[in-house]
């Protein structure tokens, strides 16, 4: 069975994220939040789960992850959008590969995602779509590597249904990894 790395993007120094912000919404501290209810619900599954030190570097949790990852597990890392307050959705960004149709798996991801918050779907981008061009959490061992962008922290509308559907989201997020664990890449 293969592992799942799940992390939290974003470190939190002294109980502030290092992630984006709105009040009311630190993305890194909800991330945390969120990665630790899906990290609960895949445990008691018996999936075999690896979750990241809230505080480290990025640096620091990448090396680690290198450390213990391998070619087939899955890794997931848990982030939030922002941009203008109109706009809105789910996306999933994921790693290349040479080897596997990972197209198709982070659109599921992004569809079961964006259903359980009952908002639009901005579905299945690789990196160069990103504001980043390269995201190097997604260059580690696991060749299954995805990058979900959850909501728009900065839409209220999308904050108000991540409050309200947080449960739905955590279901169907585990759903997701339990049945990617049991999958070979
Ligand atoms: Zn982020």
């Amino acid at each position: 069975m293969a592992k799942v790395i799940l992390t939290a993007g974003h470190a939190v120094v002294n109980g502030i994220g290092t992630g984006a912000k709105v009040p009311g919404f630190d993305e890194a501290i909800e991330a945390v939040i969120l990665r630790n209810a899906i990290a609960t619900r895949l445990i008691e599954r018996g999936v075999n789960v690896y979750v990241d030190q809230n505080d480290t570097t990025n640096a620091e949790t990448w090396s680690k992850i290198k450390e213990i990852a391998h070619f087939e597990d899955v890794l997931l890392d848990l982030h939030f959008n922002a941009a203008s307050p109109q706009a809105t959705g789910t996306e999933v960004f994921y790693k290349t590969s040479r080897f596997l149709q990972p197209q198709p798996t982070a659109a599921k991801l992004s569809a079961s995602v964006a259903d359980a918050l009952r908002i639009k779907d901005r579905g299945a981008k690789n990196e160069s779509q990103s504001q980043h061009n390269r995201l190097g959490v997604l260059h580690l061992n696991p060749e299954r590597s995805f990058l979900l962008e959850t909501c728009f922290i900065t839409n209220p509308g999308d904050v108000r249904e991540y409050r309200y559907y947080f449960s739905d989201v955590v279901h169907n997020v585990t759903e997701f990894l339990a049945e990617e664990s049991t999958r070979k890449a």
